[in-house]
């Protein structure tokens, strides 16, 4: 019999993308054949880097790294759940940190499960090296110059002195 393609979607804002979003991805392909990295557009959250931008870093940072499966970057717009649906995937990968991810990643796994019965979460966690390292966190360290080599890709760094110039400016 002919093994089933698993394929998985993993969404989340990345804004921007992270080493610590990467670490999980990489993770993640060993375990499936294929990945959607799932952007999500007009989330609840306000964004530092436009959807195009973050896509971009994403695409890049892709193709510049190691990773053991197929890895498709797309935007999303509404629920996950139902971008998963129509792509006929049943399984989101998310990253776990600390205990204060716990909670959150909780309730929002359960309701994915209560909108769309079938859907799974298979939660991962990073190198610890990563366990303390978010965008938002990534985001305030940049605006000041900060050192973010071990953190942000280089894609991502490049691109951080002049949107900061550009925000100090709105
Ligand atoms: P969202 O707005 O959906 O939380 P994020 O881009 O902040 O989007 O995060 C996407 C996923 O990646 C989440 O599951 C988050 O816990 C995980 N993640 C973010 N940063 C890290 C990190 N440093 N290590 C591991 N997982 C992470």
């Amino acid at each position: 019999m002919k093994n089933k393609t698993r394929r998985a979607v993993y969404p989340g804002t990345f804004d921007p993308v992270t080493n610590g979003h990467l670490d999980i991805l990489k993770r993640a392909s060993l375990l499936f054949d294929e990945i959607i990295v799932a952007v999500g557009n007009n989330t609840a959250k306000t964004t530092l880097f436009t959807i195009d931008e973050r896509l971009d870093f994403l695409s890049k940072s892709i193709a510049a790294g190691k990773f053991h499966c197929r890895i498709l970057v797309e935007k999303f717009d509404g629920l996950i759940v139902d971008f998963a649906r129509e792509n006929k995937i049943d399984t989101l990968i998310r990253g776990l940190r600390a205990v204060s991810d716990f909670e959150y990643e909780l309730q929002m796994a359960l309701m994915n499960r209560k909108q769309t019965s079938g859907i799974e979460t298979v939660f991962l966690m990073p190198d610890e090296k990563y366990i303390y390292l978010s965008s938002s966190l990534a985001k305030t360290i940049g605006r000041f110059g900060g050192n973010l080599r071990d953190f942000l890709p280089p894609a991502v760094r490049r691109a951080f002195p002049s949107k900061f110039r550009t925000a100090k400016r709105a």
